[in-house]
């Protein structure tokens, strides 16, 4: 039997050992979802709604305690952590609108009637990656459920304890055995299976985009559907005409927000040239202002990375010869810490501004003009989110359309509501989650023509 041990990154202590599930395991698993499918689908539109709006308030009965799991096992600020519970539970419910409003067509046809159905697909496999291991897995089985899949759902292997958690709160909740399962294992074993076993009829996968290819390549082999949520490189645009205070005041929580390991993180800032030094000055006080440490603190803004490993990484983009401008800071004593970082790279081939540092580092770069600042901006495989600080209303809506990225804000940073479509361009991803089309990525289309 294999088991793997999670750690409190902020304390490196260990919290618990879990057992790994096995490819037979999973293999058993995803017959079981498989035959729970048939009585599933069958389960009327209202009522699959009110056991999903059951599924809802259990997680609400139990927002603390799944917070206070994150916190230690991902080093998530408590703050942070209530509100990804709560994101578990908003994306319920919002689920639970949808199986009485899964509407077909009806469209005009000679000799006859012809309607559109949207079938569920079958077994879903959800893949989740350890940077939100809750409102990830969330945005995946919410909807599939509700569309009349069945789920199972793979956490990362440092981070299971919230998605077993949420496994035992459906059943609570009076979802039928085998629906929706939770399968804490490795991502070469379980992941794998539902890639290659011909019974899984979609993969969500969210992670890097490095294993979202193989993924990608993996589900071709079947015509296998596919949503991929991967990497990104995102750019914060500040224009002289913004409000540069502002700007500068917020731009740290637009990139340090879970210590960088955010896929939606603004980790390249982008700053017309005659605010540039201005936006510096504000930026240093705004950084170090930071309070990092004690995840369980209520007043804590950053906590630690995820693993030792983690911070080898982040660190190794910081060379001799990398020019650091300021940095904030960081506790001492055991803990994967890393303080937020400011770089001013000298060559647009720098790593830093090229690869996906997924921790708290973030580079800032002059730009000319509108141009100048798309140009920079769309220089990149990535296409995943972004931020406009202008007060020209004009500018702001020409740049969010010019920018190649699939979330963009103005003048604020928010890029996640669960009513609102979120998901990449180019290599950030392929397919969207939630927002009003959120079922429909687990559907297929079914037309029939009845002949009158
Ligand atoms: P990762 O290494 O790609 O892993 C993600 C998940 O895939 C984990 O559950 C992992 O399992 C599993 N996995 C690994 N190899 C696999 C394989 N060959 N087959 C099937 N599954 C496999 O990513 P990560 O390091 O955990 O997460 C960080 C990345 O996620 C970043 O690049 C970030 O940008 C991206 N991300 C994107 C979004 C988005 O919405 N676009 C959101 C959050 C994160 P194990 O844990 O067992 O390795
Ligand atoms: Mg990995």
């Amino acid at each position: 039997m294999m088991t793997t041990q999670v750690v409190n990154p902020a304390t490196e202590q260990v919290v618990t050992t879990l057992e790994l599930v096995s490819a037979a395991e999973t293999d058993a698993a995803i017959e079981r979802a498989q035959r729970a499918g048939a009585d599933w689908r069958a389960v009327a539109p209202g009522d699959r709604a009110r056991l999903l709006r059951r599924f809802a308030d259990v997680v609400d009965a139990n927002i603390e305690q799944l917070a206070q799991l994150e916190v230690t096992n991902a080093g998530h600020t408590i703050g942070n952590a209530r509100w990804e519970a709560g994101n578990v539970r908003d994306v319920l419910h919002f689920a639970a609108g949808i199986p009485e409003r899964l509407l077909g067509n009806q469209i005009p046809v000679a000799g006859g009637v012809d309607i559109t159905f949207h079938e569920p697909l079958g077994v879903v496999g959800v893949i989740v990656p350890w940077n939100f291991p809750m409102p990830i897995a969330a945005w995946g089985f919410g909807p599939a459920l509700a569309a009349g899949n069945t789920v199972v759902l793979k956490p990362a292997e440092l981070t299971p304890l919230t998605a077993v958690r949420l496994g035992e709160l459906a059943l609570e909740a009076g979802m039928p055995e085998g629906v929706f399962q939770v399968l804490p294992g490795k991502g070469s074993v379980v992941g794998q299976r539902f890639v290659t076993h011909p019974a899984v009829r979609k993969v969500v996968f969210t992670g890097s985009t490095e294993v979202g290819k193989e993924i990608m390549a993996g589900c071709a082999r079947h015509v296998k559907r596919v949503t991929l949520e991967l990497g990104g490189k995102s750019a914060n645009i500040v224009f002289a005409d913004a409000d540069v205070e502002r700007a500068a005041a917020t731009a740290p929580y637009g990139v340090f927000d879970n210590a960088g390991q955010d896929c939606c993180a603004r980790s390249r800032i982008l700053v017309q040239r005659s605010v540039f030094d201005r936006f510096l000055e504000l930026l240093e006080p705004a950084v170090r202002g930071v309070r990092v440490g004690d995840p369980g603190d209520e007043s804590t803004e950053m906590g630690p990375l995820i693993s030792a490993a983690h911070r080898v990484r982040v660190a190794s983009f910081i060379d001799p010869s990398t020019k650091v401008a300021f940095t904030g800071t960081q506790p001492q004593g055991p803990g994967f810490w890393y303080p937020p970082t400011v770089v001013l790279p000298d060559t647009p081939s720098d790593r830093v501004l090229t690869e996906e540092v997924f921790g708290p580092v973030v580079a800032v770069v002059p730009f000319e003009d509108e141009a100048d600042a798309l140009r920079i901006a769309n220089d990149t495989e990535y296409g995943l989110s972004g931020s406009i600080w202008t007060n020209d209303v004009g500018r702001a809506l020409r740049v969010a359309r010019g920018v190649e990225a699939g979330n963009l804000s103005v003048n604020s940073h928010s890029s996640v509501r669960y009513w609102t479509p979120f998901g990449g361009f180019k290599q950030s991803g392929l397919g969207r989650e939630l927002g009003p089309d959120a079922a429909l990525a687990f559907t297929e289309t079914k037309n029939v023509f009845i002949a009158t």
